[in-house]
């Protein structure tokens, strides 16, 4: 945040600022010149925390690169898992057995990522998505299809 502040003055010379063709109150320009101080300090916040989430998410991939890399030429699948779980247990974040899915890699997935679609009639978290409506494999998805076209 900045240290400036902006006060009343007094103008000799009669000159205005004009905002659409009309004069500006000095109450006006104040008011727009300390908005203008607090976006420009909300702009900064916001471009530090995209640069952080960005540092998150790259050093993520690296790090599934890394866990690749030992799969396919290193030490094989069991030492490439070494990376993956000290991603995860460093930040507290091993899924646990109480959780909802937590025995069942796809479900977990669907139903835990960032905008999961709808669940499906089964009552599955969803992988599958047409007219808005979620399915948790083909044969669902087959059946919600056909329930649609028979509704037609
Ligand atoms: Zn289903």
């Amino acid at each position: 945040m900045s240290d400036t502040e902006y006060t009343e003055g007094i103008c000799e010379d009669g000159a205005a600022i004009l905002r659409d063709g009309q004069p500006m109150t000095v109450e006006e320009i104040l008011d727009a010149l300390r908005d203008r101080e607090q976006l420009q300090a909300e702009v900064e916040r916001l471009t530090d925390t995209n640069k952080r989430f960005g540092e998150i998410i790259h050093n993520q991939v690296v790090a599934n690169q890394a866990a690749w890399i030992q799969w396919q030429r290193g030490q094989g699948a069991e030492a490439a898992m070494v990376w993956i779980h000290n991603g995860l247990a460093g930040p507290g974040l091993i899924p646990d057995e109480s959780e909802p899915w937590s025995d069942d890699p796809q479900a977990y997935y669907d139903a835990n990522q960032a905008d999961p679609l709808p669940v499906c009639p089964c009552g599955r978290p969803s992988n599958q998505l047409w007219m808005g409506y979620g399915a948790c494999c083909h044969e669902h998805m087959k059946e919600i299809q056909q329930k649609e076209q028979a509704n037609e």
